[in-house]
C-alpha cells in the first residue's frame, strides 16, 4: 500500500515550506487539503500540480474512508492544512486514526506550527508546556477555564483570533493577577509581527489601546504559576510544607 504523509505548510511565509515537504508534495498520487483552493495557490507558488481533494471538519469521517482505500490501492496522499501543521487545531484526526488501524505507514513532514513558534520566541520557560487550542466562546466558559489554570505550574498556550482577543484578554484579567506574566505573539512570520511580552495588565492595555494590536492571528502564551518568594528563613522542610499546602488550597 501507499504511505500518508502529514505535510507542515507555512504559517504566513511561503518561504517557510520545507524542501522536503516540496519533494513529498511533488511525489505523491494526491494532496488531501482543508481547503483545495488555498492549497492551489501554495501548489501554484511551487509548481506542484498533483491534484487535490478537500477533507475538512465537516467531511472528514468520510472523506477518511475514501482516501484510506485509495492509499490501500497503492496510492500515496499527503495531507495538508491551510496553514502549519496538520491536526494541530486543524483537521486530520480521523484520517491517521484510520491509517494507523490499517498498519499504512503515516510519515510527519514537519515545519511550521503557530504554537511552537511563539514558544520558541516568547522567552517563558518551555521545559513543560500545554496547549489548550482554541478558548470556549462565551465570557463565562473562558473564565471558568482560566480558573482551572490559576494553578498550572507550567507554560501554557492557547489560540485566539482578531474577533476575540481583546475579550479573551478582559476576561483574564478577572481570573489572574495583573502582574501575571503573558506574550502574544501576532501574525507570525508575516509582514505585521508582533511579539509582545508583558504582564498581563499591560499587555490587555495594549491591545485594547491599539486597534492595529487586535488585528489578524494570535498565540498567546501564559507563565506557569510560582509560588511566591516567602520573607524571612524558612527550612527546605517548611518549603516543601508550604508548596503542599498552597497545592491543597488552589
Ligand atoms: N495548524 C495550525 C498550526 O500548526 O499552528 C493552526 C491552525 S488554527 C485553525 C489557526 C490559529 O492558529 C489562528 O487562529 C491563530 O490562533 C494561530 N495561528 C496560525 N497562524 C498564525 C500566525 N501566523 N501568527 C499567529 N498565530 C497564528
Amino acid at each position: 500500500s501507499g504511505k500518508l504523509y502529514v505535510v507542515a505548510t507555512p504559517i504566513g511565509n511561503l518561504a517557510d515550506l520545507s524542501f522536503r515537504a516540496v519533494e513529498v508534495l511533488k511525489c505523491v498520487d494526491l494532496i488531501a487539503a482543508e481547503d483545495t483552493r488555498h492549497a492551489k495557490l501554495l501548489m501554484q507558488h511551487y509548481g506542484i500540480g498533483k491534484p487535490l481533494q478537500s477533507l475538512h471538519q465537516h467531511n472528514e469521517e468520510h472523506a477518511s474512508a475514501g482516501l484510506i482505500a485509495k492509499i490501500q490501492d497503492g496510492q500515496s496522499v499527503a495531507l495538508v492544512s491551510d496553514a502549519g501543521t496538520p491536526l494541530i487545531s486543524d483537521p486530520g484526526l480521523p484520517l491517521v486514526q484510520l491509517a494507523r488501524r490499517q498498519s499504512i505507514d503515516v510519515v510527519p513532514i514537519p515545519g511550521p506550527c503557530a504554537l511552537i513558534a511563539a514558544l520558541s520566541a516568547a522567552g517563558l520557560p518551555t521545559s513543560r508546556f500545554s496547549f489548550e487550542g482554541f478558548l470556549p466562546r462565551t465570557a463565562s466558559a473562558r473564565k471558568g477555564f482560566f480558573e482551572t489554570k490559576l494553578s498550572d505550574t507550567s507554560t501554557w498556550a492557547f489560540y485566539e483570533s482578531s474577533h476575540r482577543i481583546e475579550d479573551a484578554l478582559a476576561d483574564m484579567l478577572t481570573v489572574f493577577p495583573p502582574e501575571h506574566p503573558i506574550v502574544v505573539a501576532r501574525e507570525i512570520t508575516k509582514l505585521h509581527e508582533t511579539i509582545v511580552g508583558d504582564r498581563l495588565d499591560k499587555v490587555a492595555e495594549r491591545v485594547r489601546a491599539d486597534e492595529n494590536m487586535r488585528k489578524g492571528e494570535f498565540v498567546v502564551i501564559v507563565a506557569g504559576y510560582q509560588a511566591p518568594e516567602v520573607a524571612g528563613e524558612i527550612s527546605d522542610e517548611e518549603r516543601r510544607i508550604l508548596a503542599l499546602l498552597l497545592k491543597e488550597c488552589s
